[in-house]
């Protein structure tokens, strides 16, 4: 039956995560250990080997933080919440990083619409959005924020001027761990398809005629 399916479904996904876990964090564990042991053994360039030492711990850090999220009781508080709201919200926490890189977040007039939901988790799954798409790109341009409003749904579009996706990754996207950055956990896709899942919304993903790509959440009404 349907519920078997989604139970079994979710099964998995824990599997795949304490595979991954104890792979991810065993790596960078190993790292660590080694230095310590050419440390222990009084080698010289000690400042190098703190720098990675600390670059290892900061993606158990990461890790550990986002698995944290997951595993978070769904304490849920679902009420009428106002999608414009939340971007702004979303924008004021991201603006510095976007900043940082000559990015401009751009939010298409008019916002309105109210989406059932629970407020920090669907403003966790725009953080993660926006800062891939931040992610994305490497020199100045754009990100645009906009929300569409029908008779079935409403939808909130994050589209960016990145580097776009190659086709042949498109179907690995919110795989646990599967990243391709330096020092990405390949957790926030995940995280953000869960909570779409469990508020009946689903995410979109398409490249655009230009550049980038664009993230869109569609919520049934
Ligand atoms: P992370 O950001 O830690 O890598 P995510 O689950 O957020 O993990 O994303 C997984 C991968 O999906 C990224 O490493 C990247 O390859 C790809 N990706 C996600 N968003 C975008 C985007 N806006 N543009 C291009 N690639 C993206
Ligand atoms: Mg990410």
């Amino acid at each position: 039956t349907e519920e078997m399916m989604v139970r079994s479904e979710k099964m998995t996904i824990a599997g795949q995560l304490a595979a991954g876990i104890a792979h991810e964090i065993r790596n960078p564990l190993t790292s660590l250990k080694g230095f310590l042991q050419l440390l222990q053994a009084g080698v010289s360039h000690k400042e190098e080997y703190f720098h990675v030492m600390i670059d290892e711990i900061d993606k158990i850090e990461a890790i550990t933080s986002e698995l944290l999220f997951i595993s978070k009781p769904l304490t849920e508080n679902r009420r009428k919440e106002s999608v414009e709201q939340m971007i702004e919200d979303v924008i004021v926490l991201l603006q510095p990083q976007a900043k940082l890189k000559n990015i401009d977040l751009v939010v298409q007039q008019p916002i309105h619409g109210e989406i059932y939901c629970d407020r920090s988790q669907i403003k966790q799954v725009l953080i993660n959005l926006v800062k891939n798409a931040i992610e994305a790109m490497h020199t100045v341009g754009k990100i645009t924020l906009s929300v569409n409003c029908n008779h079935e749904s409403v939808d909130v579009s994050i589209a960016d001027e990145g580097n776009g996706i190659p086709d042949d990754i498109l179907h690995k996207l919110g795989e646990p761990f599967f990243t391709t950055k330096q020092s990405g956990t390949g957790l926030g896709l995940l995280i953000s398809k869960q909570i779409l899942d469990s508020h009946n919304a689903t995410l979109k993903i398409k490249q655009n005629k230009i550049k980038g790509s664009t993230f869109q959440l569609v919520f049934s009404k």
